[in-house]
């Protein structure tokens, strides 16, 4: 059976944290291919903090270069509306229909996970992977979760990954280089390049 890892983020910028968990859980679930998804722009315009829809794909696609088993999709920035990951998966499902899919967030995404929408249904149509990230932790799990987690813990379709803590984020990075500075180790250089060539955060 084709596995197949979904990561959907923001990505703004998409950073090594990003590509260190998307590493990890390609290695430790032996997946064909992991796509990276990075949402659509929210209907307020992109301001100097944040990057339009476009350049965030730009630099998805330059960061997941260097390993064949990554690809982009913007299939969340073409739909109209808000988009949300259950209908992301609905569209991944029909295209793979015998695959199974995976679906990677960090710590403080699963933390939330009960406020998605369709979330007890979504989590019977995929398996999610966990990374762990600094400050969020299973134990502050809210009560809406506990029973899921329980579960899905004992049966796999939860994992948490082996990676180690990347004390990462794209709020750090945005607000470094807006004081003037582009933190080049917490970025591939494709994409402190391209930051840096489209002025972007300034
Ligand atoms: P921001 O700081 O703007 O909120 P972010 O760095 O959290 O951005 P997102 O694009 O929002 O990046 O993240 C997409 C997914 O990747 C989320 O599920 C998030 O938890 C996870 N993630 C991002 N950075 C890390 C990291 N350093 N370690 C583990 N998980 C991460």
């Amino acid at each position: 059976m084709k596995k197949i890892g979904l990561f959907g983020g923001t990505f703004d910028p998409i950073h090594n944290g990003h590509l260190h968990i998307a590493r990890a859980f390609a290695d430790e679930l032996n997946l064909d291919m992991v796509v990276f998804l990075p949402a659509g722009d929210p209907y307020h315009k992109a301001d100097v903090k944040h990057a339009a829809a476009h350049h965030r794909l730009a630099m998805a696609e330059l960061a997941v270069a260097d390993d064949p088993r990554f690809a982009v999709s913007d299939c969340d920035i073409i739909r109209k509306g808000a988009t949300y990951t259950f209908d992301t998966v609905q569209i991944f499902h029909q295209q793979f229909p015998t695959a199974r899919l995976w679906w990677l967030m960090g710590m403080d995404s699963l933390l939330q996970l009960h406020t998605w929408k369709k979330w007890q249904t979504l989590v019977r149509q995929i398996h999610i992977a966990v990374a762990a990230r600094k400050g969020d932790n299973l134990n502050q799990a809210p009560a809406e979760l506990h029973a899921w987690l329980g579960d899905a813990l004992q049966n796999q379709s939860l994992k948490l990954l082996n990676a180690p803590l990347y004390d990462i984020s794209s709020t750090s990075i945005r607000e470094q280089i807006r004081q003037g500075h582009i933190p080049a180790e917490s970025l591939p250089e494709s994409v402190a390049r391209y930051i840096t060539d489209h002025k972007l955060y300034r």
